[in-house]
């Protein structure tokens, strides 16, 4: 089993309802109107945590490594649906069965190993095209110049469907970088809508920068520190 450190979860129910308020004003603020759906990224935490955003209204939790979260889902007994939000090598991509959506389809050759399972198994898997918009080039992703011709190619992939884009802002950023990443997936996000892709959904915005990621649309935030606490 995983050994994590015991936290304390009493004060989840309430973090949410405030970080709850905090969208709904950052939607008003921003002017887009959207829907959003917090994901609660349960990674270093155990299923109490899962439990816990559960029993405070969450019904989606991230994790960002294939194993840890394989072992949370088979240990826990509420009816989450489980996202991955990190990087997946090519020969994983099985574990998909598990989750409901893949963040972070970065790269050309992952969207091959995808494709390829999709059509294998019958049914296409559900992904969000990992951008760089921040210019970082510490950051995973296609930038826009990148993901015009990808986004054209991934049209003919039956076994990968394209729901949307994702990215992830510089640590410390300012604001100014915030929304020029942040303007930047809404971007990419039109980029396949024109290719043809079901492209809805944009997924942007952690603790410390979600309120910028919703005012310039995100409509899936992933959320870990400012409701579980910090992680050690
Ligand atoms: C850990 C992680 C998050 C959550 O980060 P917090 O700052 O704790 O909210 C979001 N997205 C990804 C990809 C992560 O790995």
């Amino acid at each position: 089993m995983l050994n994590f450190r015991a936290m304390n979860y009493a004060h989840v129910k309430e973090r949410v309802a405030e970080i709850r308020g905090m969208i709904s004003e950052a939607v008003s603020r921003g002017g887009h109107n959207q829907e959003v759906q917090i994901v609660a990224v349960t990674k270093t935490h155990g299923i109490e945590a899962v439990e816990a955003a559960w029993e405070a209204g969450l019904e989606i939790c991230g994790e960002n490594r294939v194993q840890e979260a394989l072992s949370k889902i088979s240990a826990v007994s509420v009816p989450v649906r489980w996202h991955l939000i990190g990087h997946l090598q090519r020969n994983k991509v099985e574990a998909l069965d598990h989750f409901a959506l893949l963040h972070s389809l970065d790269s050309s050759r992952l969207a091959d190993s995808i494709n390829k399972y999709g059509v294998k198994r019958g049914h296409s898997i559900d992904c969000l095209v990992q951008v760089n918009t921040s210019g970082e080039e510490s950051k995973g992703g296609f930038t826009l110049d990148e993901l015009l011709p990808e986004a054209d190619r991934l049209v003919s992939a039956a076994g990968v469907k394209i729901v949307g884009a994702m990215t992830m802002a510089p640590i410390d950023a300012s604001e100014a970088v915030l929304r020029k990443t942040f303007s930047g997936a809404r971007k990419a996000r039109e980029i396949l809508q024109a290719a043809g892709h079901p492209a809805v959904e944009l997924s942007m915005g952690m603790s410390g920068d979600f309120a910028v990621a919703v005012e310039e649309g995100a409509t899936l935030v992933r959320l870990g520190t400012s409701i579980f606490g910090v992680r050690e």
